[in-house]
């Protein structure tokens, strides 16, 4: 079987690798030839809204999946006839803008934080004496990774956010959530409409990034909560393929913050922590084959390796370490790589994540140790 995969990052380079043993075959369409999936795929060179390219490589395989939510949704959708295209592009509409994204949570009936649509200044003073003060003015697409947004603390502070995002065009206002921690759920259905859940994942960001995930989350209390909001986007969209939904926990409550119509970083962990692995199902999924198993083996610390790599010799020389290097030049920002830790008890993850934080010290986020001492 063959997959095309538009873009060509770290998760297109995963998906690849996850496919080669099943006999699966994927080919990534990208703009730069650097593009890491390239490393391990055949590489179209051409631009994402290139619809003579998508249409060469729609003609070759047998469907159609990306990589990140920022593709051309109008270039995909004059070729939908050619082979099919999933997750439905319905579904990454949505997501590539956080008003719509917002909106369908709100009929959903999924809890999400107060918003508002935001295009002048005027605007902006009205939505901040509706929602309030803290709040966080984002750009409404092409966010990712903390990018595109400012946080507003105060009055002070208003003046500030809007010089630095103004002239972005659509923006919105969100309240800001005092949450007790982040969790995500990464669900999967396949074209028959049957959903499996992983087990929740333990989010930790720095700056706006995700640094590193925790699985499974000590969320019995909060678990049912994730899956039945996930079903009800999925059901919604007759989603098929791997949908990442992100929440924050308040106290007990589960708000959500957004959707990723895709394979995503909080589940890195499946690769070496689950007996299928999110790229796996996701693949499985998209071709109408069963779904595999989502269950977690053990307890699992995925550790994003951020604008470059460490010294290996730590995860190398550890029983319990599972070394990921995506092949990408450093740059400050960019996600390069991974490791995940992984253990038989929720002890063993305590001992063996100790000695990474003695090593690695500020490459591990401050929430690390909360969750190790919570465990
Ligand atoms: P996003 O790009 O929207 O996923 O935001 C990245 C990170 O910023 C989130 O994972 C949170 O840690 C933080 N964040 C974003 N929006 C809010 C909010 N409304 N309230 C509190 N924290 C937020």
């Amino acid at each position: 079987m063959k997959i095309g995969i538009v873009g060509g990052g770290q998760l297109a380079r995963m998906m690849a690798l996850a496919g080669y043993p099943l006999g699966i075959r994927c080919t990534v369409l990208d703009p730069n030839s650097d593009a890491c999936a390239g490393q391990v795929a055949p590489l179209v060179l051409a631009k994402y809204d290139d619809v003579d390219a998508l249409g060469r490589l729609m003609d070759e395989v047998d469907v159609l999946t990306f990589d990140f939510e920022n593709v051309s949704v109008p270039a995909l959708r004059t070729l939908a006839d050619r082979t099919g295209i999933f997750p439905p592009l319905d579904a990454l509409e949505c997501a590539q803008d956080r008003l719509s994204e917002k909106t369908l949570f709100t009929r959903l009936a999924i809890p999400t934080p107060p918003f508002a649509p935001v295009a002048s200044r005027a605007e902006l003073d009205a939505a901040i004496e509706d929602i309030g003060l803290p709040c966080v003015l984002k750009t409404r697409r092409m966010g990712y990774d903390g990018k595109g947004q400012a946080m507003i603390q105060s009055v002070a502070d208003i003046a500030a956010a809007w010089d630095r995002l103004g002239d972005q065009g659509e923006l919105l206002l969100e309240g800001f959530v005092k949450f007790k921690r982040e969790v995500s759920v990464i669900s999967v259905r396949d074209r028959k409409g049957n959903i499996r859940h992983y087990p929740l994942s333990e989010n930790k960001h720095r700056d706006g990034i995700l640094t590193n995930c925790f699985a499974p989350a000590a969320a019995d209390d909060v678990q049912g909560q994730a899956y039945h909001h996930a079903e009800k986007l999925l059901e919604h969209f007759q989603y098929v393929g791997v949908l990442a939904v992100e929440f924050f926990d308040v106290d007990g409550t589960l708000v959500v913050n957004e959707m990723a119509p895709r394979v995503h970083n909080s589940g890195h962990w499946t690769i070496d922590g689950a007996e299928t692995s999110q790229f796996e199902n996701h693949l499985r999924a998209i071709l109408g084959w069963p779904l595999g198993s989502t269950d977690a083996i053990g307890y699992s610390a995925m550790l994003n390796w951020i604008g470059a790599m460490p010294d290996p010799s730590l995860a190398l020389n550890s029983d319990r370490a599972h070394w990921h290097d995506y092949g990408k030049k450093p740059r400050p920002g960019r996600k390069v790589g991974h490791t995940t830790i992984h253990t038989e008890s929720a002890a063993e993850l305590h001992a063996e994540m100790a000695k990474f934080a003695t090593s690695l010290g500020n490459q591990l986020a401050s929430g690390a140790d909360a969750f190790l001492i919570k465990r």
